[in-house]
């Protein structure tokens, strides 16, 4: 019979890559921590309608990666599994009214997002990100603390080389203008874009700049206006204050003019961090300000900021600096004979529950020598032996695998042998 395997673009994570998983996610844990965002976990899907209202129907998540199915309900309810997290948290904050609550939230998530893109190094069809939602400011202090904690978060990773990217695309009132003069100024060039290019020019000309084509790219260059040259006076100050505060907490970025990131809810401030470690797909994570999508998903009007970041990403940058070392464990106990491993299995039961140390029991019945060569691989600090002699005399010989020692220790002293001195075990 032929093997059953995951599915292209979803991945396995094994016990060797897992507790780098671990670490990461406890990073992430401890530094929301810091900074007063509390964790939100939404459902793994959600209704269609909501990403379709809130991410928008040009756009490319929309159009053509989401994976969706009918409900075997009545109605027939479209479903998703969600791609990505900022409609399901605002879903969220509007169904439980937190508006009410507070004039101001501060949410973090890590969690599963599904996508059906073309698989490559950095890009699958189910991915992580863990990001935050700051919702209920409209001022430019907010967008610098995301941003910042976005960077600062990277650099605490020991991510050296990042690429701040800012960019303003003003508010959704002048976006009209502007996306009457781009489409002005590209509509004689239209027969020299590429096909979804020239999809784009008419359904949503601002999608053009997320174009990886170099001649759309190079079209762009040359005839595009720049949004941020085109946005409000009010627009324009909001983003001289982020730029200001970005200065002022030592934040290196630039203003890149084109980058208006690829969903269709933002408002004011884009950004994204790129490394240079991760080719093709170099961002680390992308965000922006969003103040209409609250009021979009049917919430009173309410100004908020956020990003997201890919967490198999993360580990790609981290792969290049560190080599994760897997922890071994405190205690091995090998058994020798029947007798022993009732004997065994309390005592390991007993060092688990009472000293919170970590012991491997043997289980599969094999040689001394077998034993002894599982607790070199699981890296024991420690080996107690029990066999049928020592379940006899009631002593068990407890071996330190560092300096070789050997000596005897009676079976009901045990626990209390491994309290002795905790440096020793930990
Ligand atoms: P987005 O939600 O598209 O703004 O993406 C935010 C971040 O998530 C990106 O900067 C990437 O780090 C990561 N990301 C997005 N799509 C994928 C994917 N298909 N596979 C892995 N990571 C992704």
């Amino acid at each position: 019979m032929k093997n059953i395997n995951c599915i292209k673009g979803t991945f396995d994570i094994l016990p060797e890559t897992s507790e780098i998983w671990r670490e990461v996610e406890s990073a992430v844990h401890d530094f929301m921590y810091v900074h007063g965002f509390g964790e939100i976990r939404t459902p793994a899907f959600e209704k269609t309608e909501l990403f379709v209202r809130g991410i928008g129907d040009t756009t490319d998540i929309v159009n053509k990666e989401m994976y969706t199915w009918t409900d075997t309900d009545k109605a027939g309810t479209q479903l998703t599994l969600k791609p990505e997290l900022t409609a399901p948290v605002v879903r969220s904050y509007i169904q439980h009214n937190l508006a009410g609550k507070n004039p101001i939230h501060r949410l973090y998530y890590i969690d599963s997002l599904f996508r059906r893109e073309r698989p490559q190094k950095g890009r699958q069809r189910q991915f992580n990100q863990f990001g935050v939602e700051a919702i209920g400011s409209p001022f430019p202090e907010q967008d610098a603390e995301v941003i910042s904690m976005a960077y600062q978060f990277f650099v605490s990773m020991g991510i050296e080389d990042l690429t701040v990217k800012i960019n303003t695309i003003g508010s959704q009132d002048a976006r009209q203008e502007y996306l009457k003069l781009l489409k002005e100024k590209l509509q004689p060039h239209a027969e020299e874009l590429c096909e979804t290019c020239q999809d784009r020019l008419h359904r949503n000309p601002l999608r053009l700049f997320d174009c990886k084509n170099p001649n759309c790219q190079a079209l762009l260059d040359q005839y595009a206006p720049m949004i941020s040259d085109n946005v409000s006076d009010e627009d324009s100050e909001h983003f001289e204050t982020v730029l200001n505060l970005l200065d002022q907490l030592s934040i290196p970025y630039i203003h890149d003019k084109k980058m208006v990131r690829g969903l269709d809810y933002y408002t004011r401030t884009t950004f994204e961090i790129t490394s240079t470690s991760l080719g093709a797909q170099d961002a680390l994570c992308g965000g922006g300000r969003y103040d209409k999508l609250v009021e979009t998903l049917g919430g009173k009007p309410t100004p908020a900021v956020g990003f997201a970041a890919g967490f198999e990403r993360l580990l790609i940058a981290l792969s290049s600096i560190k080599e994760s070392e897997p922890e071994g464990i405190n205690v091995y106990i090998v058994l020798l004979g029947e007798k022993a491993i009732p004997k065994g299995m309390v005592i390991a039961d007993e060092l688990r529950r009472t000293k919170g140390i970590s012991v491997l029991v043997e289980t599969l019945r094999r040689s001394m020598k077998a034993q002894m060569r599982e607790a070199n691989r699981s890296k024991a600090q420690y080996v107690i032996i029990i066999g049928e002699q020592e379940v006899e005399s009631d002593l068990a010989q407890v071996k330190n695998m560092e300096s070789g020692e050997q000596f005897d220790v009676a079976l009901d002293q045990l626990a209390e042998y491994f309290s002795v001195d905790e440096d020793h075990h930990h």
